[in-house]
């Protein structure tokens, strides 16, 4: 219900976000994760991943590790609207080589970390 509340909200400008934070105790399959959806995996108080499209346009499904005991590891809050903010920035070691942050919900682009545009590329 309150998805639906801020995706209504989005539309009239009023509340900002590229990622919202669905939550589900198994690992998602891929078809599943929707361009502004984050997938919280999580089992009981215990977070395990964070899922999500790569916001560069590629699509590349990136999974971060939000367990302790691992390197690396991320971890991920979020606000009252379930807007995530994750720490550290995202770094994509593939093709697209993405770097962002996620604040509250929005994608922060790291200086040469958005991938560019044919058009910017011939510039
Ligand atoms: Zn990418």
């Amino acid at each position: 219900m309150k998805k639906l509340l801020a995706n209504l909200l989005r539309q009239l400008g009023v509340l900002k976000y590229d990622y919202l934070v669905s939550r589900q105790d198994a690992f998602p399959q891929t078809p599943e994760t929707e361009p502004d959806e984050l997938i919280l995996v999580e089992s009981g108080a215990i977070q395990k991943w964070a899922c999500l499209s790569c916001p560069g346009g590629c699509g590349e499904r990136i999974a971060l590790s939000l367990n302790p005991d691992r390197r690396p590891r991320w971890s991920i809050r979020t606000d009252f609207w379930q807007r995530p903010t994750l720490h550290p920035s995202v770094h994509q070691q593939n093709d697209c080589g993405c770097h962002f942050w996620v604040k509250k919900g929005k994608v922060h682009w790291c200086k040469g970390g958005r991938p560019q545009t044919p058009k910017e590329k011939a510039e």
